[in-house]
């Protein structure tokens, strides 16, 4: 594994005056508040169009999963996110294909939060089911971090990227609004492309850039939990998207799953499908690397 380095321009400040952020000091019913929201919130779903049948998971003190949020391409396709709490800060992981993704998102973190909290969006990658709740975070004072090539895809983006996802799915503009909600997509505060560590007052969480599905594609790892949040790196239950790249982009891929495999790793959040064991990074493995063979038996397409 590369080395990680310290990413101090977005390391929160060794600052638990406020004791009842820490999260040793929270009681057990602070962890149940989450799930308390989620099951709150679930007569919600039905009358929002764009929100899926989301499920919220409990992964370990401070850690969720929320499964199965909205996609375009129906229930199988379901977006994942993750939820992170770490003293005095918390880190949200992909905000969603919708508006109203993104707000149950922040919902659900919010039962938790008192109002002080250093808050982060960590974008995996730039694809609109994972970032186009992001405006919801904005607004809530979070800083963005992504890899650096997200800004570039990001940038003036002016209902561009929401107008192209409505053609390819035949939305009239209503619909695309009725569905994805208000979506402002807007470039990252912090951009990173290196693997990096996020410090947040002791708890350490790692960024690591994964380029294969996109080259603009990082995973979040929360050690202490071996929580591994693996955005479109890692698919479950379908083989990988290969959509976006050809045989090198492939071989790239298979390099960083091999890396992940180094990593003390219980559970890993896929961006897509179900909650996972280690072993899926070898699943993955395995598809990309039929695809490389099926391209080599057709003498070089880019189809597997
Ligand atoms: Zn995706």
């Amino acid at each position: 594994m590369r080395l990680v380095r310290s990413l101090s321009a977005v390391s929160v400040a060794a600052t638990c005056a406020s004791l009842a952020l820490c999260t040793s000091e929270r009681s057990p019913s602070a962890e149940d508040a989450i799930l308390a929201r989620a099951d709150s919130l679930k007569s919600l779903y039905a009358s929002q169009p764009g929100l899926g049948n989301p499920t919220v998971h409990r992964l370990a003190e401070d850690v969720y999963a929320v499964t199965d949020l909205y996609h375009s391409q129906g229930p199988l396709a379901g977006v994942n996110a993750g939820i992170v709490f770490a003293p005095g800060a918390a880190l949200i992981i992909d905000s969603g294909m919708t508006m109203a993704s993104g707000r149950l998102l922040w919902e659900l973190a919010s039962a938790r939060l008192e109002g002080t909290e250093r808050l982060f969006l960590v974008l995996t990658h730039h694809h609109s089911d994972h970032v186009f709740g992001m405006q919801v975070f904005r607004d809530e004072g979070a800083r963005v971090i992504g890899h650096r090539m997200v800004e570039d895809e990001l940038r003036d983006d002016n209902g561009f990227y929401k107008s192209f996802i409505a053609r390819m799915e035949g939305w009239t503009a209503e619909e695309a609004d009725e569905i994805l909600g208000d979506v402002v997509l807007s470039v990252p505060d912090t951009t990173i492309d290196s693997d990096h560590s996020l410090a947040l007052d002791g708890e350490e969480v790692l960024l690591l850039v994964t380029p294969g599905h996109v080259d603009d594609e990082i995973v979040v790892f929360h050690p202490r939990s071996g929580t591994l949040f693996g955005g479109d790196a890692i698919y479950e239950g379908r083989p990988p998207n290969t959509r976006f790249g050809g045989p090198e982009e492939w071989r790239t891929w298979i390099g960083q799953l091999e890396r992940l495999n180094d990593l003390d790793i219980g559970t890993i959040v896929p961006g897509h499908g179900k909650l996972s064991p280690k072993s899926l990074i070898d699943t993955n493995i395995e598809y990309l690397e039929a695809a490389l063979d099926s391209v080599t038996q057709s003498g070089g397409s880019n189809t597997p």
